[in-house]
């Protein structure tokens, strides 16, 4: 019912500040109502870009009050002796508060969804994905398994696959050109939105794409707050427009926020924007882009690719 993220670029931050964060954020969204929260974070510092090698995000999730969650997680971090104090320069974490619409709620039925094992690609949602039935039985298919009994399940291991397609330069739509180019996490998202009908807002996380987040709406509410730390705080205090959005400049030091509701995000920055219908925010490098995903495109092209026999 509710998603949030927040990310830090070229900031030192604490774990624990870094789940703090994370935890406001829900709580400041739970008024909208929820049965079941989720948040995920990473497990260390992430090697070099170039290492294949990526520590899979930890995820944790439950039925319940979000009290609860806080208490189990801190619980968790001690248990696996993880450092509450351990620094990164950059970090990308979601949340999410659920109001079941598909599946009772329970652990697994929580967000974040995922891909699978290793948690290739995370996903929160705030909405419904209303052809998740057929996209299931293709997956199904082509070998997916299933753990929740939620409709946006679908959506993390519809990720994985159009990854694994696009990666191994498989024409997918017939959208991929021939010469091998760098697979980007936009690229993967916007085909996913190809193939989801209903409303939703998302916000992926993946370990293919560390400190990466992007986040895309359609019905469901979604907000990007942006936070320059090099700005006073005062400077902006009003909704802003795309325009300031790209003049600000980039690269440096900066905080993300992505919420449903405005509420989990003006405690940290008023520079807040609204995202719209279709749009797919991307927040890579100390930068934030905004793309219009083409509805026109998506009609066009048929349903997912059918396994081969
Ligand atoms: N339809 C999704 C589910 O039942 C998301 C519900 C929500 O918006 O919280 O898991």
């Amino acid at each position: 019912c509710g998603i949030f993220a927040y990310l830090n670029y070229n900031i030192t931050r604490e774990r624990r500040y870094i789940l703090e964060v994370l935890f406001n954020g829900l709580r400041r969204l739970e008024y909208r109502g929820y049965d079941s929260a989720g948040i995920s974070i990473d497990a260390d510092l992430l090697p070099e870009a170039s290492s294949k090698f990526r520590p899979p995000p930890l995820v944790f999730r439950q039925e319940g009050k979000i009290e609860k969650l806080v208490t189990n997680v801190y619980q968790e971090v001690h248990a696996v002796d993880l450092d509450l104090a351990q620094n990164f320069l950059i970090h990308a974490g979601i949340a999410h508060t659920r109001w079941a619409t598909h599946g009772l709620p329970s652990e697994k039925n929580s967000h974040p969804q995922s891909s699978g094992s290793g948690h290739e690609f995370l996903v929160v949602h705030n909405g419904i994905i209303t052809n998740y039935v057929v996209l299931k039985e293709t997956l199904l298919r082509h070998g997916y398994q299933f753990e929740s009994d939620t409709d946006t399940e679908v959506i993390p291991k519809l990720a994985k696959f159009v990854y694994d397609r696009l990666s191994e330069n498989t024409t997918f739509n017939g959208e991929v050109p021939a010469e091998t180019q760098e697979v980007t996490f936009r690229q993967v998202v916007m085909e996913v939105m190809r193939q989801l009908e209903g409303a939703y807002a998302l916000i992926f996380k993946s370990s293919h794409f560390p400190n990466e987040l992007v986040a895309c709406k359609c019905g469901s509410p979604l907000l990007l707050g942006v936070k320059d730390a090099e700005e006073p705080e005062t400077k902006m205090d009003q909704f802003i427009n795309r325009d300031v959005l790209h003049d600000r400049r980039q690269g440096r030091s900066k905080e993300y926020f992505l919420a449903s509701d405005a509420s989990a995000v003006v405690e940290h920055t008023k520079t807040v924007m609204v995202i719209e219908d279709h749009e797919v925010v991307h927040i890579k490098d100390g930068n934030v882009s905004i793309f219009k995903f083409d509805t026109a495109k998506a009609r066009k092209t048929g349903g997912l690719p059918r396994p081969a026999s």
